[in-house]
Protein backbone atom coordinates (compact mmCIF):
# COMPACT_ATOMS: atom_id res chain seq x y z
CA UNK A 1 0.00 0.00 0.00
CA UNK A 2 1.17 3.57 -0.62
CA UNK A 3 2.87 5.60 2.14
CA UNK A 4 0.47 8.01 2.00
CA UNK A 5 -2.74 5.77 1.99
CA UNK A 6 -1.26 4.52 5.39
CA UNK A 7 -1.23 7.78 6.85
CA UNK A 8 -4.82 8.46 5.60
CA UNK A 9 -6.01 5.67 6.95
CA UNK A 10 -4.49 5.79 10.09
CA UNK A 11 -6.67 9.00 10.51
CA UNK A 12 -9.59 7.85 9.56
CA UNK A 13 -9.00 4.68 12.18
CA UNK A 14 -8.13 7.47 14.87
CA UNK A 15 -12.19 8.97 14.33
CA UNK A 16 -13.50 5.32 14.20
CA UNK A 17 -11.61 4.30 17.68
CA UNK A 18 -11.38 7.83 19.34
CA UNK A 19 -7.45 7.65 19.67
CA UNK A 20 -5.14 10.74 19.10
CA UNK A 21 -5.07 11.19 14.73
CA UNK A 22 -0.95 12.56 15.48
CA UNK A 23 0.27 9.84 17.50
CA UNK A 24 -1.81 6.90 15.21
CA UNK A 25 -0.43 8.58 11.79
CA UNK A 26 3.01 8.13 13.78
CA UNK A 27 2.95 4.62 14.76
CA UNK A 28 1.39 4.15 10.80
CA UNK A 29 4.45 5.79 9.02
CA UNK A 30 7.07 4.09 10.99
CA UNK A 31 7.20 0.91 9.31
CA UNK A 32 7.91 2.19 5.91
CA UNK A 33 10.07 5.46 7.04
CA UNK A 34 12.01 2.35 8.67
CA UNK A 35 12.16 -0.11 6.15
CA UNK A 36 12.33 2.08 2.85
CA UNK A 37 15.77 3.39 3.64
CA UNK A 38 17.13 0.40 4.51
CA UNK A 39 16.29 -1.61 1.53
CA UNK A 40 17.27 1.73 -0.79
CA UNK A 41 20.78 1.71 0.58
CA UNK A 42 20.95 -1.97 0.80
CA UNK A 43 21.22 -2.77 4.13
CA UNK A 44 17.95 -5.14 4.07
CA UNK A 45 17.23 -7.06 1.04
CA UNK A 46 13.67 -6.62 1.02
CA UNK A 47 11.85 -2.77 1.53
CA UNK A 48 9.36 -5.17 4.23
CA UNK A 49 11.89 -5.82 6.95
CA UNK A 50 12.42 -4.66 10.26
CA UNK A 51 9.27 -2.26 10.62
CA UNK A 52 7.39 -4.29 9.02
CA UNK A 53 7.88 -7.78 11.10
CA UNK A 54 5.25 -8.65 13.64
CA UNK A 55 8.23 -9.46 15.52
CA UNK A 56 8.36 -5.55 16.33
CA UNK A 57 5.77 -6.13 18.91
CA UNK A 58 8.49 -6.57 21.63
CA UNK A 59 8.89 -2.97 21.23
CA UNK A 60 5.30 -2.22 19.83
CA UNK A 61 3.85 -3.36 23.36
CA UNK A 62 5.43 -1.89 25.62
CA UNK A 63 5.33 1.46 23.54
CA UNK A 64 1.47 0.44 23.63
CA UNK A 65 1.17 -0.18 27.90
CA UNK A 66 3.19 3.03 28.25
CA UNK A 67 0.12 5.33 27.69
CA UNK A 68 -2.85 6.55 25.22
CA UNK A 69 0.07 7.94 23.01
CA UNK A 70 1.97 5.12 23.26
CA UNK A 71 -1.34 2.56 22.60
CA UNK A 72 -1.87 5.23 19.43
CA UNK A 73 1.34 4.36 17.81
CA UNK A 74 1.32 0.98 18.72
CA UNK A 75 -2.33 0.67 17.19
CA UNK A 76 -0.54 2.81 13.79
CA UNK A 77 1.82 0.90 13.53
CA UNK A 78 0.05 -2.33 13.57
CA UNK A 79 -2.55 -0.96 10.81
CA UNK A 80 0.38 -0.32 8.70
CA UNK A 81 1.13 -4.02 8.85
CA UNK A 82 -2.40 -5.60 8.72
CA UNK A 83 -3.15 -3.15 5.16
CA UNK A 84 -0.01 -3.98 3.53
CA UNK A 85 -0.49 -7.44 4.54
CA UNK A 86 -4.09 -7.24 2.97
CA UNK A 87 -2.64 -5.37 0.34
CA UNK A 88 -0.30 -8.42 -1.24
CA UNK A 89 -3.07 -10.87 -0.37
CA UNK A 90 -5.68 -8.71 -2.66
CA UNK A 91 -3.47 -8.34 -4.81
CA UNK A 92 -2.92 -12.14 -5.36
CA UNK A 93 0.68 -12.77 -3.91
CA UNK A 94 -0.39 -13.93 -0.53
CA UNK A 95 3.30 -15.63 0.38
CA UNK A 96 4.37 -12.08 0.33
CA UNK A 97 2.50 -11.65 3.67
CA UNK A 98 5.42 -13.74 5.00
CA UNK A 99 7.08 -10.26 5.55
CA UNK A 100 5.06 -10.48 9.08
CA UNK A 101 7.52 -13.18 9.87
CA UNK A 102 10.99 -11.33 8.89
CA UNK A 103 13.99 -12.28 9.59
CA UNK A 104 12.86 -15.97 10.61
CA UNK A 105 10.93 -16.53 7.33
CA UNK A 106 10.59 -14.62 4.08
CA UNK A 107 8.65 -14.59 1.46
CA UNK A 108 9.73 -16.73 -1.32
CA UNK A 109 9.45 -14.83 -4.42
CA UNK A 110 9.07 -10.84 -2.83
CA UNK A 111 8.41 -8.10 -5.82
CA UNK A 112 11.37 -6.13 -4.55
CA UNK A 113 10.82 -3.42 -6.39
CA UNK A 114 11.83 0.31 -5.19
CA UNK A 115 9.44 2.58 -3.64
CA UNK A 116 9.46 4.62 -6.79
CA UNK A 117 9.28 2.18 -9.58
CA UNK A 118 6.36 0.59 -7.08
CA UNK A 119 3.95 3.25 -8.00
CA UNK A 120 3.81 2.52 -11.35
CA UNK A 121 3.71 -1.18 -11.23
CA UNK A 122 0.75 -0.91 -8.37
CA UNK A 123 -1.43 1.83 -10.56
CA UNK A 124 -4.68 -0.34 -11.32
CA UNK A 125 -3.60 -3.33 -9.07
CA UNK A 126 -6.61 -4.80 -6.97
CA UNK A 127 -5.31 -3.15 -3.76
CA UNK A 128 -4.75 0.56 -5.51
CA UNK A 129 -8.68 0.52 -6.19
CA UNK A 130 -9.15 -0.24 -2.06
CA UNK A 131 -6.84 2.65 -1.57
CA UNK A 132 -9.36 4.79 -3.46
CA UNK A 133 -11.94 3.86 -1.46
CA UNK A 134 -9.73 4.42 1.57
CA UNK A 135 -9.32 8.14 -0.04
CA UNK A 136 -13.24 8.69 -1.19
CA UNK A 137 -13.99 7.88 2.95
CA UNK A 138 -11.82 10.44 3.83
CA UNK A 139 -12.39 12.87 1.14
CA UNK A 140 -16.59 12.22 2.47
CA UNK A 141 -15.58 12.96 6.13
CA UNK A 142 -13.64 15.79 5.65
CA UNK A 143 -16.37 17.67 3.79
CA UNK A 144 -18.60 16.50 6.20
CA UNK A 145 -16.77 17.70 8.62
CA UNK A 146 -16.53 21.26 7.02
CA UNK A 147 -20.15 21.63 6.45
CA UNK A 148 -20.86 20.77 10.23
CA UNK A 149 -18.34 23.15 10.66
CA UNK A 150 -20.12 26.24 8.79
CA UNK A 151 -23.65 25.19 9.90
CA UNK A 152 -22.35 25.54 13.71
CA UNK A 153 -20.68 28.51 13.22
CA UNK A 154 -23.85 30.10 11.97
ZN1 LIG B 1 4.60 -0.66 4.32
Amino acid sequence: MLFPTHLAAAGLLSRLIGRSPLWLVVGAAVPDVVDKPLGTVGVTALFHSVGHSALLAVVMVPIALSGRRGLAVAIGWASHLALDAGHVVVNGRPADALFLCWPVVEPPDPLAIPPGSFFWYYLGTPSFYLELFIWGTLIVLVVRGWQNDRLSAK
